[in-house]
Parts: structure tokens; sequence; C-alpha cells
């Protein structure tokens, strides 16, 4: 009998006939591409999905079998009211009513203030990408929560942050290409047949619709860019209370705060002051129809998916066939699996974790964690461009790093939301209402170490800055990320480079702005922070070279955050990959460490390389490009590969070759 060898690389998803050194993406995923076309119902179908759709097989399951746990009950009877869309499309605009009727009662400007905190506690806001806990209520105007304190992240302060947008960024409402200025009419054309389908006559509906794009066209155009936003000093201004009055007379604070209920504190962090100036001007000179107008359609539109047919399936035409390519609406029981998860997630979490999360994924990763965190050791100490002082406080940094893997040591406690079976709506604004209520009460407390920013079924991993923790789901922790039977190097590869990954966040151009105990604090010497910026500005240009869709180029200054941890986190996951399994230079004996024909090495970038496998809508990668800070997926594996010489060596790629880059970057 042959012996047992755990699998490794998927080699019927590879590409036989690419050349690595030509395009590596291509030879590691070109036949998992040509055997996975993308469904109708989905924007993007990768690897990340696959793991999702089962994770989702088991969250239906448990959603739709009946428990004695209180909290999985509550979570089912939130799903089965979701998905009876019979229910819903018979109550109509119904379950709505009580907040038009609000919007429509607002007959002075003294008034705003109120109905902006009842909105922002109350609607609900459209579903979140990527399994992201909700942050609270539908954000007219401008969102209110609580954050971390800059200069002590141990307590948290109240933030006015810069919102009310319902296109995905603030480039949507002011560039002037064909292609904005087409999708801003087919936006205008979305809110107003919204409106008919609320019952406004034709006529109005288009007066009104063009009234919600000039409001979010002013605010859009006060705000700072997707890339701007991820300075943190550029969103660090802590304002005492009288100086926010002072620059924003229209809108009375202190109504405002004791409308939602905010404790009372002196000074609130205005992330970014010119925004709330402009929403001042709103609030100040826009007529009150053209503002109720505006409020209604953020009403409708955070409760879009909660009401009938007609409404959800405009919200589709709108928001995810136009703009991200999806040709045809997912099965309502994912919509509300995801619905569930994002307002209910740590009750649904804790059934999941019971059935799909064992004790010896979370040894296995606890293991890796050390071997990548003495890799980021070692990698800092031989680090040729930082002095002994730089590295000393990195280091310090590096063993501050909490790592947290699976799901929280405390599950929330739900046992105040009420939810009921027939109230699909009701049950969406309960959530939002306990979701904005514990958000705020948090303001001048000390920052809850238990709590998560993804829930335990995500497909995804973080990094915390003002925490300084890096954590990974239960979700995640599966393949092709991670399988405890196979091979190390493939392991090593997936969930162990993803590890590097969260690390070197710790490292990047926004996590080194901040402590090892999470405060925003410069503890890097004057040329060493200059050295680090040179070396990150080469990882901005050669991302911000690559094209997406044939016509769109990401942007290396949004994604350098996390092209520096891709880059990074490879680097050290290959260290220690070899540190820990593979013996020294010396005493190897190829071919003996061959499995399928590749060395470790090889099998390490392929584990890295078979994560990343995606087909995806040209629109879908147009709006990631413009909005997320993640680059396209063939460039997460080609962008760190070609700067790679342990990449080059392990494939004997020739100079000049494309995987092979002249100007090669390196951070960490
Ligand atoms: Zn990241």
């Amino acid at each position: 009998m042959q012996a047992f060898r755990p699998a490794g690389v998927e080699l019927a998803s590879l590409d036989r006939n690419a050349d690595p050194c030509a395009d590596f993406y291509q030879f590691a995923c070109g036949g998992w591409v040509a055997k996975n076309p993308l469904p109708a119902d989905r924007r993007t179908f990768g690897r990340f999905t696959e793991v999702q759709d089962r994770n989702f097989a088991v969250l239906r399951r448990i959603l739709e079998t009946s428990s004695a746990d209180r909290d999985r009950e509550k979570a089912s009877a939130y799903y089965a009211a979701c998905v009876d869309e019979r229910t819903i499309d018979a109550r109509g605009l119904g379950p709505l009513e009580p907040v038009l009727a609000r919007i429509a009662a607002l007959t002075s400007r003294d008034r705003i203030p109120d109905l902006v905190a009842h909105l922002h506690t109350s609607v609900g806001e459209p579903p979140q990408v990527g399994g992201a806990t909700r942050r609270g209520g539908a954000y007219v105007l401008f969102n209110f929560g609580s954050r971390p304190r800059f200069d002590n992240a141990s307590m948290l302060m109240a933030n006015v942050g810069a919102d009310g947008l319902s296109l995905p960024s603030r480039d949507y409402y002011v560039m002037s290409d064909e292609r904005s200025v087409k999708l801003r009419d087919d936006f205008r054309a979305h809110v107003a047949q919204m409106f008919r389908l609320s019952g406004e006559p034709a006529a109005q509906a288009a007066t009104h619709a063009a009234a919600v794009l000039a409001i979010e066209t002013t605010l859009a155009t006060a705000m700072l860019d997707v890339a701007e936003r991820r300075d943190p000093n550029a969103i660090r201004h802590p304002t005492p209370l009288v100086e926010l009055q002072r620059l924003t007379p229209a809108f009375a604070w202190e109504r405002y705060f004791a409308a939602i209920r905010a404790p009372r504190v002196d000074a609130v962090n205005v992330a970014e002051p010119k925004a709330v100036q402009a929403m001042n001007g709103i609030v100040a000179t826009t007529s009150l129809d053209d503002l109720k107008a505006y409020f209604r359609w953020h009403a409708i539109h955070g409760s879009a998916r909660m009401l009938p047919a007609a409404f959800r399936g405009a919200d589709f035409d709108f928001f995810s066939r136009t703009l991200a390519g999806q040709q045809a609406e997912q099965p309502r029981w994912r919509e509300c699996v995801t619905d569930v998860d994002q307002e209910l997630g740590e009750a649904l979490g804790k059934a999941f974790v019971a059935e799909a999360f064992g004790p010896r994924a979370k040894a296995d990763m606890l293991k890796m964690v050390q071997d990548i965190k003495a890799a980021m050791r070692a990698d800092i100490d031989a680090s040729p461009w930082m002095s002994d002082d730089t590295k000393k406080a990195a280091k310090i940094k590096l063993d501050a790093v909490v790592d947290r893997i699976g799901y929280p040591d405390r599950w929330r406690d739900y046992s105040s939301v009420r939810v009921s079976r027939d109230d699909a709506l009701g049950n969406r604004q309960r959530t939002t209402e306990f979701a904005n209520a514990r958000r705020i009460g948090q303001i001048g407390k000390p920052a809850d170490k238990n709590d998560w920013n993804m829930t335990p079924p995500t497909v995804n991993a973080y990094y915390s800055a003002p925490n300084n923790n890096i954590n990974f789901p239960a979700g995640i922790l599966q393949p092709p990320f991670y399988d405890p039977d196979r091979d190390a190097a493939v392991n090593y590869g997936g969930v162990g480079a993803v590890i590097g990954h969260e690390l070197t966040h710790g490292f990047d151009d926004q996590g080194r702005k901040y402590d090892g105990a999470g405060n925003l604090r410069d503890w890097w010497t004057a040329a060493d922070g200059k050295a680090f910026e040179d070396r990150a500005q080469c990882v901005a240009d050669q991302y911000s070279s690559y094209l997406v869709s044939g016509d769109t180029h990401i942007n290396g200054r949004l994604t350098l955050g996390e092209n520096t941890a891709d880059n990074g986190g490879l680097r050290l996951a290959l260290m220690a990959y070899l540190d820990s399994h593979v013996a020294s230079d010396a005493s190897r004996t190829p071919p003996d460490d061959l499995v399928d024909g590749f060395t470790p090495e090889q099998r390490v970038f392929l584990g890295w390389a078979q994560v990343w496998c995606e087909n995806s809508r040209p629109e879908a990668e147009r709006l990631k490009a413009a909005t997320n800070p993640h680059s396209s997926n063939r460039y997460r594996v080609n962008g760190p590969l070609s700067n790679m010489p342990e990449f080059q060596n392990a494939f004997s790629c020739k100079a000049g070759a494309p995987m092979v880059r002249q100007n090669a970057c390196r951070v960490w």
C-alpha cells in the first residue's frame, strides 16, 4: 500500500501550459478559472466564495433547524421573517410608515437634529459587504458613534464621521468621465423610481431624485477620498463641543446628542471638519421639502431588502446589476443568512463554532502564529534600512501584538432584542437600535477587549491598530487556506501568509503610525521614517501601473497597506516554513523533498496563489478598484511574487521575464 500523503497543491487547478515566469496567477489558477465560470447571481466567484458557500450551507442548516438555545432561536426567527417574502409583500410599506410619518411631520429646521437622531438610531443601513459587523443606523448627513482615543486607545470617545452618501464613495459624485456621468444619471433614475414606488407622482419623484443627488454631491465634494481617509492623522480632530457648535451653527448638537441618548461629553472627534461644514450648509439652506426627500430616500433605501418585491427588484437592478455587474438575484435564503450574520452575528456564530471549529485548528494556528512572529523578529533584525533605535521600538510593538483565533471569549448578549417571525423590517429596526445603543453607550468608557469586528463565520481576517491585535475568525480556517491533514508548505502559503499579512499591517504605512499600545504616536527616527516612505512609494507606483477590466488603474495609494501586507506576509510565511520544516541547504537532498514534482518553496508559492483563483465581472473589478483597499486577485499573486528573488530562484525565472521586476520593491 502507498503511504498516506496529505494532499497539497491542487494539481487540477493548474494551467500547465502557462509559463510560471510569465504569469504565475495563470499557471497556478488557470485550470480553476476555466472550470468555474461565474454563476449569474454572483459578482465574483473565487476560492473565498467557495469557502463562504460551505459556511453558508452550515449556517442555513442551523437557521432552519429549531433549537433549545435562546440566542439561536432568535437568529432563526429573524431568518424566518426575512425569507417570508409573501408576508413582506403583503405588508407593503406599512412597516416603514411610522418612520415616513415622522419625516413628513418635519415642519421646522429646529427639529432636524431630532429627526436625524431617529434615522441614525433605527433605520437599517444597506448590508455591508464582506462580513463586517454593522455600524448602526442609516447615516443621513453624517455618522455618529464611538472610536478609540488617538492618544489613549484604551478609552473610547465620541466620533462624528463624514457620511450620508448612497453611491460607494465620494469619487462617484465628482468624477467627470463618461462612465461616471452615466452612472449618476442611472442613480438619479433609480431614486426617482423608488419614490414612484412609494407613491409619488412621476414629476415630483424626478424633482426629489435630483434634490437627493444634489445634497449628496455637496456632501461628497467636501469629503476626503478613500485613499486620503487611510491616514489616521487626516481624521484626527478632537474638538471641544463649543468649537463644533461654532463650526456648524445651523445644527444644534446638544439637541442631537440628547435625542440619540449620548452620554455627556466635552469633546468629540470630528473626522472630517469640511464635511460637517458642508452638512451645516445643507441644513441651513436646502428647502425643507428637498431635505425631507433626502431623508425619505435613505429610509426607503436602507430598508429596501425588507420591502415588497418591486422595491427589492429596483434596488437589485441599480446597486447589484448596474454597479457591480451581477446578472441575477441571489436566492433569498442567501441574502437572509448574510443579514442574520450582520445583525445577530454572534448568536449565529456561537452555533457555527460549535459545529465547524475544532481544537486542532486552534492549536495549529497558535503554532504558526508563533513561527511567523519569530520570522518577523528576524526580518526586523536583518533589515538593512532601519536604525537600531527604530528596530528596538518595532520589536516592542511586535511583542505586544495579541492574537485571537476563532471567536470571542464572551458572546454578545442579545437578550434585550425582540425578534418576531412575521416582521422582517421591524426586526431589522430593532437590531439596528441595539447595535446603535451599544456603540453610543461605549462613549467615554474603556475599550472592550473582547470585541470583534468580524463574526465567526466570516471568511476573512483583520489587524486592528488601536488594539494592536490580529484576528482570525473560525470561518477562514479551512481549505484552501488551511487543512490539518495536508502538506505544511501549502498551509504556510495559505493561512500562514494570511497571518503574516495581518502581522505586517501593524507595520504598513498606516499601522506604523501607531505604537504597541495602539496610540497614534511616531516611534520612528526621522531618517527611518523617510526610508520607509521611499520604499512604500515603490510599492504604490508598482501597483498603480496595474490595469483591471482593461481600462481602470489600481489606486496604488488606496491599496498600499494591503499590498505591503501581502508582500511582507508571504515572505514571513516562507521564512517561517523553511525555518520550521526544511533542513538547512547543506543537508537537503533534492529530489527527496519534492511533492507532486514541486519543491518546498514552490509549494509555499502555489499555496499562496491558489487562495486567490477567481472569476469576476468587469463592473465588479472597477468597483473594487475605486473603493476597496485590496488589489485585484491576479495582482495579489503576481505583485508580491515579481518582487521576490526567492520566487524567481524557486522557479528558475530569468532576468527580463515578466515575473522578475527590474525595480523590485521591498518594505518588509
Ligand atoms: Zn489586509
